[in-house]
């Protein structure tokens, strides 16, 4: 199956109680991409850089098997740049900067050969743009995933909310649900934002792990692997979706069941990608890295 991905792929700057950053790669696209390619091997990458770019990293997505025929560079203009502090307890954060740069002006330009993916990641992106990348397919794909984050309920609310009708799944968080739904519990806080257009809902707990609500009133739970050392959660949110997505890209039946099952290797590929700055942990492991996690999982919920 084939999965397409759309999302900032930028710079950030990090600091954390464990030390500071300059510029490195980030964006929601990257770490998903990282994440996905390992389990479903036709993914492909729509996305903006400028001129400034770390143009490596886009020789490591292409060696994990990601199509970046669909990354745009823009001559004399600069990445996206984002800069965010973690708070003591690392599962929280406020961002210093927002540069929008190549963003602010993204006119998503889709090749040919995904004009017809079977899955469609909508990455963290301003909601203008994942609506015109929706339109601009040639079919209705199996599943449209979509990610979004406080930023864009700030300035762009009504296109999120349009862009909520035409998705499948949301993934949030639950800081976002509660403002985004305007209710304090988050099982109220689910329903309302279903009602508004995804079927299904993954709200992300940080450390606490993530549910994931289904049609009907269905309802599971993934905890996050407990570690000695979180180093630095940027991406963990992007690389659980794109853990998630990929383990399904990489199945033949998309349900609640396999869901559950896509929950817990999106969380296994987050646990890794927080053991170390920026995108520089996932650059280093792979599929079988992920499941040896798994058992740890299981271990941790089973009764
Ligand atoms: P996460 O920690 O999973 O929420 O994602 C962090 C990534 O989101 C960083 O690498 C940022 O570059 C990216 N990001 C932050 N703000 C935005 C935004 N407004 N639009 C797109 N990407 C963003």
């Amino acid at each position: 199956m084939s999965l397409l991905i759309i999302g900032s792929v930028a710079f950030d700057a990090i600091e954390t109680p464990f030390g500071q950053t300059g510029k490195i790669v980030g964006g929601s696209a990257s770490y998903i991409s990282l994440a996905s390619s390992m389990f479903c091997d036709r993914v492909g990458l729509v996305a903006v850089v400028g001129e400034d770019f770390d143009f490596e990293f886009l020789e490591t997505l292409r060696s994990r098997g990601v199509d970046t025929n669909g990354v745009q560079v823009k001559t004399g203009e600069k990445s996206f740049f984002w800069s965010g502090k973690y708070h003591l307890d690392m599962n929280s954060r406020d961002t210093l900067i927002t540069e929008l740069n190549v963003l602010g002006d993204f006119d998503p330009i889709i090749p040919q050969e995904w004009e017809s993916p079977d899955f469609v990641m909508l990455g963290n992106l301003s909601p203008g743009v994942q609506i015109t990348t929706l339109q601009r397919l040639k079919k209705r794909p199996k599943l449209v995933v979509m990610d979004t984050m406080n930023f864009w309920m700030q300035i762009a609310l009504p296109e999120l909310h349009e862009v909520l009708k035409m998705v499948d799944l949301l993934t949030i968080n639950d800081e976002e649900a509660r403002l985004l739904s305007g209710e304090l519990s988050l099982l109220k806080a689910a329903r309302k934002i279903q009602s508004m257009g995804p079927q299904y809902l993954i709200i992300k707990k940080g450390e606490h792990g993530a549910l994931l609500f289904g049609p009907d009133n269905q309802i599971y739970f993934c905890p996050a692997l407990p570690l000695e050392e979180v180093f630095d959660p940027t991406g963990a949110g992007d690389t659980f979706a794109g853990g998630f997505l990929g383990y399904l890209a990489s199945q033949d039946t998309v349900d609640f069941s396999v869901m559950k099952k896509a929950l817990v290797y999106g969380s296994s590929a987050a646990s890794y990608c927080i053991e170390k700055f920026g995108t520089e942990r996932l650059q280093e492991i792979n599929k079988t890295d992920v499941e040896s996690r798994l058992k740890l999982f299981h271990e941790l919920v089973a009764i």
